[in-house]
Formats: structure tokens, C-alpha cells, sequence
């Protein structure tokens, strides 16, 4: 190791090694500590329940990272990234056995929201969707890391998102649509009359038409272990088993990049309050299914998709979230995200099985056993599903936690996805990596454009470092 370094990163999630990534490639030396023993963060893939089962116990599903401009600049799939699409990329099965779908094509999508609602479906993404690539790269750039390349279009698409996604629902006449996109808003944990939530919910249907909603070959480990060898061929280093507990655990270098909370960087910088302000949002109990075979799902939908919603109505999904998010309560009918990697990857589980992945939403801090619910819940539309269960591993909130300080309180989003805070975290900022050290850059997913696998917060906080390392 060099005795001063350009950087060091402080995380090997997805955007800690994003933004380690981008500054090797551009000829600074850099060095990453992460706390685990494993490189990863959200994105990782263990055994978890039986030998020859591989689960996803954070992240599955990848609308973000197939749309990522951060990963798709970078040579991924030369170090071993396969985006495996099922399929369909989501659907959203009913209590009656029907189901309304999430295709690539919109005008297949829009036929199974009945023809009430077919042509409102249509004219709301077509115009976007036709600008999806310049759209995501300005919004997953705000605030302020690039000029907008087409404001027009961003100016469009916050007159549309901005406001809470109920008004946007207003639109449609039927349950179908109405719930199929409270789903997309649930899946950061929004409450649906939030600020932005329409946006949010926009933002994953155009995804889905744009590239899919993948998984990737082997587990969602391989992203991070693409990223890892890349940066390793770029003469980075990692080191792992490596808590940072304060500033001067880590080596001397001209600047440090953090993908972790903002509250333990306050801690371990020193900031003291400075992100005081700063709130963090309810908690997912998650559970790992290895199967003896499909899901079996009463409608046809759900057994060809990556991912599939559980929520019988808009007003259920509505209700869960509030109970998890404002009421302090476990919900009775929680909205689920299910993914079913082997759908397409029979890497996962040996012949004939299969690995399941769902998680629901819980307060913050929750300690109780969600498992009898969520299994409850998937039997009203897989009547059988329990028969098919070889084995289960759950993680509530404090076993979220233990594993990875950034998910405070179970929280994976790393922080309230409400009010403000939706576009503006993890304070109200033009430039909102920086920190009041001048040599100290946040980059996790509490800081823009937020929770997911996309790189795009260690992309952008990447940025304003190798600007600042060339200044001086
Ligand atoms: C159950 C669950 C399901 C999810 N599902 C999806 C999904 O399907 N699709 C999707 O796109 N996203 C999903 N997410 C969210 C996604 O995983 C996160 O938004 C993403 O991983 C955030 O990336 P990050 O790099 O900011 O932080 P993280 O991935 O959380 O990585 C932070 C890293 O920093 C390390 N670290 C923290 N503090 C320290 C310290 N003091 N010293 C050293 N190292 C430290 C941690 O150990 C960790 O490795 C899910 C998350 C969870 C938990």
C-alpha cells in the first residue's frame, strides 16, 4: 500500500465499491475496509438454509442495476455479471386467481389492468419511456452532481411524480391498476401519500419496460463480486473482517468515502449532531424458502415471473404499510415482495427445488416471529405452499441490524423513504455526499437516489472526489 492513498472506502456494499471502482479506473489508488467478513453489504448470497441452496438474503430482484448508467458504463459482464431475465419480470396475483402483470411490453402490461385502464396505463409511461435512458441518468443524478441532460422531460416527470402516488392512482378506474402500482410504491417502504411516491412507483414500472427487473446468475454476490475483480485488476485493494470504529483506524489518504449510515459516520468522524435531523424508517422481516418445487400459484401469472407482489387490494397494501410505518404494529395481512431466482437460475438449488425469497413490513426494531403471517398470507394465492417448505431461515429487524450496521433498525433502506427526506437525504444540501470535513464523502444509500443495487450514490459521490483529488 502507497504510505498516502487518494482514497479509502469505508463499506463494500454496492456503492462502497462503485465509488472505489470509479476512482481506481481513473488512476487513483484506493483501498476499501469493510466490517464483514465478506465483501457485499445488500448484495451478497450465502447458503442459508440446506446444502446446494443459495439465497439472496438482501437483495434479489434488479430493475436498478439493469438501469444503473453506473453499472452499464462498466465492463461487468466480463467479470462474471449475467442478468438472467424470467419470463415475465413481475406480476401481482388476486384472492379471485386472476392476476395483473408487469411485462416488458406496455401493451401487454396495460391489457391486464382490464380495459378501463389500459389506455391511462399507456399514455402515463409511454411518454417516459421513450426518453428512459436521459430520464434515469437526470434522475438518478439530482441534486446537482450533473446539469440535467433533458429538463423538459425531468421537469415533466416531477409534475407527474412529485406529488403523492394516490393522486396518480386517481387516474385509474379499477382495482387491478390501483394495486398493481401501490405495490411499486411499497417496494421502498413509502407510504403511498407520500411526497414522490408517484415517481417511485413510475420509476420501477418504466424500469421493467425498459430492461426487466432481472436476477443475477449464481446470486446477487456475483454484482458485488464483478465489482470486486474489476477493482481488484485496477490494483485496488479490499479488506475484510475491518470495523472502522473511528477516523484513525483507517490509513492516512486525501480523501475518505463512507457507505455507512450517517449516523455511525457522525460517530465515527466526529460530527457530533450533525445529522441529528436524520430519521430512519420502519423494518422487513425477511424469510428464506428453500422448496421442494414452484411456488404453487393459483394463477398462471405469478409461476413465469422474477418477482411477484402479494396484496389483495390497494386499501390492504395501504394498511400494511401504515400499520409497519405509523402505527407501530406488526401488519395482520403484511404486503409481501416475493422473487423466485430459480424461476431462471438453476444454479441456486439442486434439480427439482427451488429458492424463495419474501420479505413484509414491520415497525422499526421489531422483535417478534412474522413467519406464520407471511406464510398465512402466501397460502390465500399458493393454496399449498407450506407442503412445499424444506427448510426456512428469517431475519427480523435486529438480526438485519447485527449483520449490517447500515440497516439501523431493520431499516434496509438505510433511512426513512418519507417527506423530504425521499429526494433530499441525508440532509437538506445542494451537495449532499460532501460532509463538514472537507477530505469526507458519505456515499450509502441514505444520500440520492436512495435505497437499491445501482452504484449510483458511490457513482456520484465518486464524482465530487476525483474533482477534488484533480484540483489539488
Ligand atoms: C432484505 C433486503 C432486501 C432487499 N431487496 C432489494 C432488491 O431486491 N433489489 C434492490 O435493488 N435492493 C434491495 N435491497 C436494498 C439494497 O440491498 C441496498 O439498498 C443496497 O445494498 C445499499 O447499498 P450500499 O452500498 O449503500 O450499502 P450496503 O449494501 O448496506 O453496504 C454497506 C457496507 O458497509 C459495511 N459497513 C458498515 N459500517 C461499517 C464500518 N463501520 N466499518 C466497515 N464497514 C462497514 C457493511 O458491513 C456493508 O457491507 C434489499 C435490502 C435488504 C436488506
Amino acid at each position: 500500500m502507497p504510505s498516502m492513498l487518494d482514497a479509502v472506502v469505508v463499506g463494500a456494499g454496492p456503492n462502497g465499491l462503485t465509488a472505489a471502482v470509479e476512482l481506481a479506473r481513473r488512476g487513483f489508488s484506493v483501498a476499501v475496509f469493510e466490517a464483514r467478513d465478506a465483501i457485499g453489504g445488500g448484495a451478497r448470497t450465502e447458503e442459508l438454509t440446506l446444502p446446494g441452496f443459495r439465497h439472496d438474503p438482501c437483495s434479489a430482484a434488479h430493475p436498478l442495476g439493469i438501469n444503473s448508467p453506473a453499472f452499464r458504463a462498466l465492463p461487468l459482464d466480463r467479470y462474471g455479471l449475467e442478468w438472467l431475465h424470467a419470463e415475465l419480470p413481475m406480476a401481482h396475483p388476486f384472492p379471485d386467481g386472476t392476476a395483473a402483470i408487469l411485462s416488458r411490453s406496455v401493451g401487454e402490461t396495460a391489457a391486464s389492468l382490464g380495459p378501463r385502464d389500459a389506455g391511462t396505463y399507456r399514455r402515463l409511461v409511454e411518454p417516459f419511456l421513450h426518453h428512459w435512458d436521459t430520464l434515469a441518468r437526470d434522475f438518478m443524478s439530482l441534486p446537482l452532481t450533473a446539469l440535467p441532460r433533458d429538463p423538459v422531460t425531468l421537469a415533466r416527470f416531477g409534475l407527474v411524480g412529485l406529488p403523492p402516488s394516490t393522486w396518480l392512482t386517481r387516474r385509474f378506474r379499477d382495482e387491478p391498476a390501483k394495486t398493481l402500482f401501490a405495490g411499486l410504491v411499497a417496494h421502498v417502504m413509502a407510504p403511498l401519500t407520500g411526497f414522490a411516491t408517484g415517481a417511485i412507483g413510475l420509476v420501477f414500472a418504466l424500469a421493467a419496460h425498459a430492461r426487466g427487473w432481472p436476477v443475477a446468475r449464481g446470486g446477487s454476490q456475483s454484482i458485488s463480486d464483478a465489482l470486486a475483480a474489476y477493482l481488484k485488476d485496477l490494483d485496488g485493494a479490499i479488506h475484510t473482517d475491518y470495523e472502522v470504529k473511528r477516523l484513525d483506524d483507517l490509513p492516512p489518504a486525501r480523501a475518505y468515502v463512507f457507505d455507512t449510515s450517517p449516523t455511525a459516520l457522525a460517530r465515527i468522524a466526529g460530527f457530533g449532531r450533525y445529522y441529528e435531523g436524520y430519521r430512519y424508517g420502519p423494518g422487513v422481516f425477511k424469510v428464506d424458502y428453500a422448496l421442494d418445487g414452484p411456488v404453487p400459484w393459483t394463477a398462471e401469472e405469478p409461476r413465469k415471473a422474477g418477482t411477484v407482489q402479494i396484496g389483495a387490494s390497494s386499501a390492504e397494501i395501504g394498511t400494511a404499510l401504515r400499520e409497519a410505518s405509523r402505527l407501530g404494529r406488526a401488519p395482520d395481512r403484511p404486503f409481501l415482495i416475493t422473487v423466485q431466482p430459480s424461476v431462471v437460475d438453476p444454479t441456486r438449488a439442486p434439480d427439482g427445488k427451488q429458492v424463495f425469497w419474501v420479505y413484509g413490513h414491520v415497525p422499526s426494531g421489531w422483535t417478534g416471529d412474522l413467519t406464520d403471517t407471511i406464510e398465512r398470507q402466501l397460502e390465500r394465492f399458493a393454496p399449498g405452499f407450506r407442503d412445499r417448505v424444506l427448510a426456512r431461515a428469517t431475519a427480523g429487524p435486529p438480526e438485519l441490524a447485527a449483520r449490517n450496521a447500515n440497516y439501523v433498525g431493520g431499516d434496509i433502506a438505510s433511512g426513512a423513504v418519507s417527506g423530504l427526506q425521499t429526494v433530499l437525504r441525508p440532509k437538506l444540501s445542494l451537495f449532499p455526499y460532501s460532509t463538514p470535513h472537507p477530505a469526507v464523502y458519505i456515499c450509502s444509500s441514505a444520500t440520492p437516489p436512495g435505497p437499491g443495487v445501482h452504484g449510483m450514490s458511490g457513482h456520484n459521490a465518486a464524482k465530487a472526489v476525483w474533482r477534488r483529488l484533480r484540483q489539488t
